[in-house]
């Protein structure tokens, strides 16, 4: 039983918090012991336990699996028509479409209505944070930019939705004034136009994901001088036709606001757009989006864009379950991390001992239970893979998280998101992950910095279609300035290439020393401008959700690689073989 507060009281709100992070063992040990008196008797446990909720039991007899293992039960289910049964004892009523790795390969995940009861919850449980740190949110609107996709039914009958959908379809009277529109195009034009209008009365703005909030910034600069005719006529295109769209407009553009226009003209005509944000919305405090693990490529675009405004990245979710909420929203983006809240699912940890080698957990071993930590007993400064075990059917589910301890709220731990557990890029023996790759990207646009470049996305794959094979990364860099992209110094250009090799770590530089050499120089493929949210908008025709999209890192997909290779404007490799020693 989740203990019950009224959502308007902060102080009620942040007692609860204190209280179930001061017992956070006690709760999980409750919360298992729930989740296996009602489920025991599904099919899935009963394979395991015959029918007993013992939690000793569970924690020997149940496997730690993966999506590929319980594929098979969710298929029956979702396409089958076979009872929620099978899995859990709550009705399942949706399925949850997950990104769940970076590839941009869906997994199904079960909903129910109890589950989304616990979600709400943990929202109020955010809310609460949000109010006692956050000064002035409410003194103003939120202009939170979502997307949504129509509805699909899988053959056995359950809608197919993303987390962000599910909460928005499920919950429309909170969210009373979000513009509910599955057309992406009429849905951001609207969005923003509402918001332009109201440009004074913004408190913050945010997205999902920070990915997100720049695809609306690239879409605003391609379309500001239009919004601001609408503004200046009182009149919307008529290309916005969608009824959701033109209701939620005409509700606040309804007269002529030439002034209102100007003012929007005089901010959009500067030439860079740098504090873009803060300019058109000069009341807003915040910037939400998630802005750690892979997000955190985004920073250096996000604070020029934001012009300095604190980016608060609020909780760590997913479809499966809703984990943590960020205790300290006002913290610098490299310093987040988020408090479990131990009464939504039940978690337990595989450590990783050799954190350089993310593939250590990828194995599937019979012993991998005997290490297995729960979550009172994770310590400081290890690295952990997340398990879950929820209401809704899944159990011991490795969430193909790795997190990191960085220190308590009173019991309850607190995570860094590192990076997911997949290797991004790899060649022979060689394993890059995508932390590895994000460290040394960072590192080598140190040269262009001083330039007036910064990093708007980038991507990579391994190629093997010569020997020997190379890593590529596509690159698509912005001027702050807003210049177009001159031509690109090669010497500045090769430095950079070495210097991503010289920060990866030494089984690549070794495997690139040997007398005959197994991996080849590393090329950096710059791709014209707005490459990105061309291939973002290919993922998406392929069923990825815009709110939870999050760019591959490892491109897999012979088409997406065929949209960056026919943007390139220019190839670049390394000229010195990376040092061993250093
Ligand atoms: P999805 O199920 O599509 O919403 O994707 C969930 C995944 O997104 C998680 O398993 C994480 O890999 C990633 N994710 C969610 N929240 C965060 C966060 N706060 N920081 C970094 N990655 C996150």
């Amino acid at each position: 039983m989740l203990p019950t507060f009224d959502p308007r009281d902060t102080e009620a709100g942040l007692r609860i918090l204190e209280d179930i992070t001061s017992n956070a063992g006690h709760i999980q040990e409750q919360v298992l012991e729930e989740i296996l008196t009602k489920n025991a008797s599904t099919d899935y446990l009963k394979g395991f336990l015959d029918g007993h909720s013992d939690k000793g039991l569970f924690k020997n007899k149940v496997p730690v699996v993966d999506y590929e293992d319980i594929k098979i039960y969710i298929d029956r289910i979702a396409l089958d028509g076979e009872p929620s049964r099978i899995l859990t004892n709550e009705s399942i009523t949706e399925l949850l479409k997950s990104s769940g790795t970076s590839g941009g390969k869906q997994k199904w995940i079960p909903k129910t209505a109890e589950e989304g009861e616990r979600r709400a919850y943990f929202s109020c449980l955010l809310a609460t944070v949000q109010n006692r740190y956050l000064q002035g949110l409410n003194d103003g609107k939120v202009l939170l930019f979502v997307l949504i996709n129509p509805d699909i039914h899988t053959p056995g009958g359950l809608v197919l939705r993303t987390t962000s959908e599910s909460e928005i379809k499920n919950r429309k009277d909170r969210y009373p004034q979000f513009i509910l529109c599955e057309d992406t195009d009429q849905s951001l034009y609207s969005q923003l136009l509402c918001g332009l209008v109201q440009r004074d009365a913004i408190a913050s703005v945010g997205t999902y994901f920070a990915s997100g909030l720049l695809r609306v910034i690239k879409f605003f600069e391609e379309h500001w001088q239009e919004m601001s005719s609408n503004i200046r006529t009182g009149q919307m295109s008529d290309w916005i036709t969608d009824p959701n769209c033109k209701r939620a407009v005409s509700l606040i553009l309804n007269k002529q606001m030439p002034e209102l226009a100007d003012s929007i003209d005089i901010v959009c005509h500067e030439k860079s757009w740098e504090g873009i944000i803060k300019k058109i919305w000069p009341r807003t405090k915040y910037v939400l989006a998630i802005i750690t693990g892979s997000m955190a490529q985004y920073i250096p675009a996000l604070e020029f864009y934001t012009g300095g405004l604190p980016v608060v990245s609020p909780v760590y979710g997913s479809s499966e379950a809703f984990f943590g909420i960020n205790m300290k929203p006002l913290c610098s983006p490299y310093d987040v991390s988020y408090t479990f809240i131990p009464n939504m699912a039940y978690y337990e940890f595989l450590p990783i001992d050799n954190h350089q080698d993310p593939n250590c957990t990828n194995r599937k071993d019979a012993h991998l239970k005997d290490h297995i930590v729960d979550l009172a007993n994770v310590k400081i400064g290890q690295h952990y893979e997340l398990l879950v075990t929820t209401f809704t059917g899944l159990y011991r589910y490795r969430m193909g998280d790795i997190l990191l301890v960085t220190g308590f709220h009173n019991s309850t731990p607190q995570f860094k998101f590192i990076q997911r557990t997949n290797v991004v890029l790899s060649i022979h023996t060689d394993k890059t992950t995508e932390q590895d790759l994000q460290k040394a990207v960072a590192i080598a646009m140190q040269i262009l910095e001083p330039l007036g470049f910064f990093l708007l996305d980038y991507s990579s794959y391994a190629d093997t279609s010569s020997i020997p094979g190379h890593y590529v990364l596509f690159w698509e860099l912005q001027l702050r300035s807003n210049d177009d992209i001159p031509e690109l110094d090669q010497v500045k250009m090769e430095k950079c290439c070495s210097l991503v090799e010289q920060s990866l770590d030494q089984k690549y530089k070794m495997l690139r020393n040997q007398s005959i050499s197994t991996i080849g120089p590393l090329e950096i493929r710059v791709v014209k401008q707005g490459t990105f949210n061309v291939l973002m908008d290919f993922y998406v025709s392929q069923g990825t959700s815009l709110n939870q999209y999050k760019t591959p890192k490892n491109i897999k997909s012979e088409k997406a690689i065929e949209i960056l290779d026919s943007r390139v404007v220019g190839k670049f490799y390394s000229r010195e073989v990376p040092n061993q020693d250093s």
